[in-house]
């Protein structure tokens, strides 16, 4: 399904499917998809979508890169280390302001810098995504006029082409967990522009399609929500993943009744930690030896914990969390 499509090798795959510890308030064996460790510049769920979106880039002959994101953004830190391996230009576009004084970034600030990509600081506020977009567009137009042919991406790296990491991503680990003679219940992973989300849909869909998994032993793909404004509605999920079906050549479309976000573990907003997220950065970090941060992985891992406690699983379930990565912004 995914042979004829352009991609750029970038991530080190298949990543590892662990087993974890005991948790907490349940009885269900929680198993850890560690795409935290796909390698590419400090690794995360964007090597995946990258290595798509670069194929793309490639074909079309792009000499630079463009996208978006948060001050902290993982997405960009590893466009940048993209851009470094494949030899293109790379601008990014980020919330807030230059750090003061000068040379003094952190965390993901400062590894997209050490890949030489070129920071463009917009002072915008941490989650107003759509200004970000308007000057996404306006350098993608001035970078086309200087002759740089620009490849330009949307935040997170959302698009069909980068939705097809995820969808991949999907298969390689059913294949892991037949090899481990598990099918877990659920598939529970951070879900913020909706990429990886539209992504294990569209593979979801494509296995039941063809006759690999039926509705009922495919695991329910659960995303939880850590960005207002950017989780989507219902329908462009929908939307996003029957793109990803379509690139994938396969005829079948996802059944919105399986499109699963679940909001209540945000918080006050985006980035703005909670207590039930840093008790999962903790038990991550304690019980497990495992980094999450506490903008994605850890607000992620805490809707699973607390979808565990609230009894949704039980002592004959297994459930993977995808671990998406984002450990560099502990460092900032
Ligand atoms: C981008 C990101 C996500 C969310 O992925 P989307 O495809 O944008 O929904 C989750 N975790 C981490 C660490 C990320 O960087």
């Amino acid at each position: 399904m995914f042979d004829d499509l352009p991609r750029a090798p970038l991530a080190t795959l298949p990543t590892p499917l662990e087993t974890a510890a005991p948790m907490p308030n349940s009885a269900a064996r929680l198993w850890v998809k560690r795409d935290d460790l796909t390698g590419l510049g400090g690794g995360g769920n964007k090597a995946r979508k990258l290595e798509f979106l670069c194929g793309d880039a490639l074909e079309a002959g792009a000499r630079s890169l463009i996208t978006v994101g948060a001050a902290q953004s993982n997405h960009c830190r590893m466009t940048a280390a993209a851009g470094a391996r494949l030899g293109l230009e790379v601008h990014l576009i980020l919330s807030g302001d230059a750090p003061e004084p000068p040379g003094t970034e952190t965390g993901n600030q400062l590894l997209s810098k050490m890949f030489g990509a070129q920071m463009h600081y917009t002072g915008a506020a941490e989650s107003h995504w759509g200004q970000l977009e308007i000057a996404r567009e306006a350098l993608t137009d001035q970078l086309a006029g200087e002759g740089l042919a620009p490849y330009s991406i949307p935040i997170g790296g959302s698009t069909a082409v980068g939705g097809l990491g995820y969808a991949a991503a999907f298969v390689e680990l059913i294949d892991q967990c037949e090899a481990a003679d598990r099918m877990p219940s659920a598939i529970v992973f951070t879900s913020s522009s909706g990429g990886t989300h539209a992504g294990l849909l569209a593979g979801r869909a494509a296995l039941i399609a063809s006759g690999r998994l039926t509705a009922d032993t495919a695991p329910d793909v659960v995303a939880i929500g850590v960005a207002k404004g950017v989780v989507m509605g219902l329908p462009d999920i929908a939307e996003l993943a029957d793109g990803v079906l379509d690139l994938m050549g396969v005829a079948a479309r996802v059944d919105p009744n399986d499109i699963e976000v679940d909001g209540r573990w945000i918080g006050d907003d985006y980035a703005v930690p909670t207590a039930a997220g840093d008790a999962a950065v903790e038990w991550a970090a304690m019980a497990n030896g495992l980094l999450v941060d506490r903008t994605y992985s850890g607000k992620g891992l805490s809707g699973l914990l607390g979808l565990a406690a609230e009894g949704r699983w039980s002592a004959d379930d297994d459930v993977v969390f995808i671990h998406t990565g984002g450990w560099p912004a502990l460092f900032a």
